[in-house]
């Protein structure tokens, strides 16, 4: 029977997808403030998405259109989305009761997309940073009442880093309601002398990365908070390569320490999506924090991503079954905290309707 065959198959996951709104909140015309991202249509295909009256990214309707998205992942073989907001909306310089505004806008659009195609997307939230009691206020809402299954968080928060004692209660809120986090770069370091090159994106992001991850390790904060569930876009950036030079220095300056034990312990309780482009770099990665702590992650619908979606895993020789399931959907549904044998009953259901 189709059904019964279906079932045995493990439901693929792409953990690291954007979308945002066809009708996105203009903030930029309410509050006379051009700093928010306010989004232009160009055709029913795309839009722009325009900061301060200059293009920041041209986008097509993937960005926004669920029966577009769920087309490229059929053809992929992509059963979950699991969808975030676009880095650019985290709005962390603004007005908190503004960031606020926009966050419950986003949330409310994520979680009803979600609730819309339940078999096919799950909904990540944001949260205002820049004021951390709003911060965890959203959180409960977009995950108590949206049912929204993690919050995404940029890698700073208007220059500081994600250690910075303002945001530490966020942290032990999150790790109190063990509240799935996934830490995206945006807003990066030295981005001042990456004028060209679009090297923002390339060097930037994965160097902010590492920072906010080596931020994180080094603050004692996963001795503090042992729940905390993390994960880091783009493979942790330039972070595993680190991770050694990292540890050399946590051992020749015993006054900077703040850990029990060396950087190295506490990335391996991290989790990272796979988006490094090259088996060599995925079985680095592998190699270092085992095969449990990594999910397919694409970058969906922009230019960066990896297409197909877990292309460079089915290209793993090294894997087993068993180890490569669990990177394409297994660890996503355990990091979400999702019933795995009745996502793949509403999976299974959904295809026999399709
Ligand atoms: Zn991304």
């Amino acid at each position: 029977m189709l059904g019964e065959f279906v079932l045995t198959q493990n439901l693929k996951v792409d953990f690291h997808t954007h979308i945002i709104s066809e009708d996105f909140l203009n903030l930029t015309e309410k509050y006379g403030d051009d700093r928010w991202p306010v989004l232009e249509k160009t055709c029913d295909c795309g839009a722009n998405i325009m900061i301060a009256g200059k293009k920041f990214r041209e986008i097509t309707n993937h960005t926004w259109d669920p029966e577009e998205r769920i087309k490229d992942m059929d053809k992929e073989g992509i059963d979950v989305q699991v969808l975030s907001p676009i880095p650019v909306t985290f709005s962390y310089w603004s007005e908190p009761e503004q960031g606020l505004e926009m966050a419950r806008f986003q949330n409310d659009f994520i979680a009803s997309t979600a609730r819309e195609y339940p078999r096919r997307f799950v909904g990540l939230g944001t949260v205002p940073l820049q004021n951390v009691d709003l911060a965890i206020e959203e959180m409960d809402r977009a995950i108590n009442e949206l049912g929204l299954k993690g919050i995404e968080l940029g890698s700073n928060v208007n220059g500081n880093n994600l250690d910075a004692p303002s945001l530490r209660k966020f942290f032990q809120y999150a790790d109190k309601w063990e509240v799935p986090l996934f830490i995206h770069p945006w807003a990066t370091m030295g981005r001042e002398r990456m004028p060209r090159h679009n090297f923002m994106y390339m060097v930037g992001m994965p160097s902010e990365t590492a920072l906010a991850a080596g931020s994180i390790i080094m603050s004692g904060m996963l001795d503090e908070f042992p729940n905390l569930k993390i994960c880091f876009a783009h493979g942790g950036g330039s972070l595993p390569y680190l991770l050694p030079r990292m540890d050399k220095g946590w051992n020749v300056w015993p006054q900077i320490r703040k850990t029990e034990n060396p950087p190295s312990h506490y990335a391996k309780q991290f989790y990272y999506d796979s988006l490094v482009y090259e088996t060599e770099n995925l079985q680095f990665m592998v190699d270092k924090f085992g095969a449990d702590q990594i999910m397919v992650g694409s970058d969906y619908p922009f230019l960066l991503r990896e297409a197909p979606a877990g292309d460079v895993v089915r290209k793993m020789k090294s894997l087993n079954d068993n180890e490569e399931d669990k990177i394409r959907g297994l660890n996503a549904l355990d990091f979400l905290n999702l019933n795995k044998e009745q996502f793949q009953q509403e999976s299974n259901t959904s295809k026999q309707h399709s």
